[in-house]
């Protein structure tokens, strides 16, 4: 609950409007880290450096042919060259609303389905439409880095609440009820999460549930992963949708979605809310001005894969979860590393606060974002330090990339950690 969890705000000056280049609101906004990192391993692998990239949270498969048959198809139609409805293809949002009821159970009528681009754009919507200036978010950390900018742009305050690998990262209501003020308003609540792999049990999403509601609460629910969980030693373990768990939630909800991670689909930038008609609605005059439309071509792209089954999923699935075994399993042989097993998503998420303090070729490292640093450059692997999460002592490591890359690069860890 410290600010020292949030990305830092820098102060303003000089104080003459006429002076300041840059808006205080968007001066206020760090660049995405887990981009950032991304983007500096592939600067790297141009320049020859064999550099194997654990940064991006991006599945390694191409997107489905028979999506990707859809988008052409799109192309060709005149109708695909055109404006379309500010709040989406009406048959995209039939589908999506289909879907949700086969996927979570959750009815919604098609109006309630606002179509964006990418979930992210959905996050910004729902705080955008929520959000008054000073509003708390309450914001479950370590959490996805792009939360805390969303909340404050939108003129929220983030107050994020710390649950760490002892916890196995999921809140307790008794935490989240620590962090409520009078001007509490939203909870944030992502299950599967990024960067951590949590998946919530059913029990605890209902007591969660049941705590917002007590208190008069709204929720985002972040459920771009939901087909992303994996077998527990019982099989696939009990969880779902906080809205079809606490049915009372629904008039206060909003649920953001997407296909980028279910199809493989991060490059085609087709996300949604879904939320009570008035927040729809409000989010919806904001992208009439904002965006107007997704691309049309992407929307149809999007239609082929929520229409379509989850097969490609399923697939991606297995691949995943050999992956995590593999890479936790590998992680947690280096002294110094703790790293609980992920039960979703495709992120692995070690507490590495026992290589801390020590001597890397001369070099104290005492942070998680120095170690990152050292990491890159002594092993040619990148990955995304914690202090991007509002969690320093941990990294975080994408497994959504191929099995050879994957051995070999935690490999490498475990050779440059060996020699210390
Ligand atoms: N929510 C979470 C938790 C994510 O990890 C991501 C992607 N990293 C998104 C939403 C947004 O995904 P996109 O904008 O690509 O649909």
């Amino acid at each position: 609950m410290s600010d020292a969890l949030l990305p830092p705000v820098p102060t303003p000056e000089p104080t003459s409007p006429r002076d300041r280049r840059v808006s205080r609101r968007l001066s206020a906004i760090a660049e995405s880290a887990t981009l950032r990192v991304d983007a500096r391993a592939k600067a790297l692998k141009a320049e020859g450096r064999p550099v194997i990239g654990f940064g991006a949270g991006e599945p390694d498969f191409p997107t489905p042919g028979y999506i990707v048959d859809a988008a052409v198809a799109a192309c060709l139609r005149p109708a695909s060259h055109r404006y379309s409805p500010a709040g989406g293809l009406p048959e995209l949002r039939r589908a999506i609303a289909d879907k949700t009821v086969r996927d979570s159970g959750l009815e919604v009528a098609p109006s309630r389905v606002l179509v964006t681009n990418g979930g992210k754009q959905a996050i910004y919507a729902a705080f955008a439409a929520m959000l008054d200036p000073g509003d708390e978010v309450i914001l479950p950390a370590p959490y996805w880095t792009t939360y805390p900018e969303a909340i404050r742009l939108a003129g929220g305050v983030p107050v994020p609440v710390l649950a760490d690998e002892t916890q196995d990262y999921r809140v307790t209501v008794g935490q989240l009820e620590a962090a409520r003020t009078e001007r509490t308003k939203v909870l944030l609540f992502v299950s599967p999460a990024n960067p951590t792999g949590a998946v919530y049990p059913g029990d605890e999403i209902r007591a969660i549930g049941q705590w917002v509601e007590d208190h008069g609460l709204w929720v985002v629910a972040d459920e771009i992963y939901e087909h992303l969980v994996y077998d527990d030693e019982d099989g696939l373990p009990d969880t779902g949708s906080m809205p079809v768990l606490c049915p009372d939630l629904q008039d206060r909800c909003v649920i953001v979605n997407g296909v980028a991670k279910t199809y493989a689909m991060t490059g085609w930038r087709v996300g949604w809310m879904i939320g009570p008609s008035d927040l729809v609605q409000a989010a919806t005059n904001l992208q009439s001005h904002l965006t107007s439309n997704v691309a049309n071509v992407a929307q149809h792209a999007a239609l082929a894969a929520v229409a379509g089954d989850l097969s490609a999923v399923a697939e991606m699935r297995s691949a995943f979860d050999r992956r995590r075994h593999t890479i936790v399993t590998m992680l947690n042989e280096i002294e110094g590393i703790t790293c609980p097993m992920p039960g979703g998503a495709f992120y692995a998420y070690p507490a590495v606060k026992g290589l801390l303090g020590r001597e890397y070729d001369g070099r104290t490292v005492d942070t998680s974002a120095d170690l990152a640093e050292v990491i890159l450059e002594k092993a040619e692997v990148a990955v995304v330090p914690g202090e991007a999460f509002g969690s320093p002592g941990y990294l975080r490591l994408s497994y959504a990339l191929g099995d050879d890359d994957l051995l070999e690069g935690v490999a490498r860890l475990q050779r440059l950690f060996a020699r210390v």
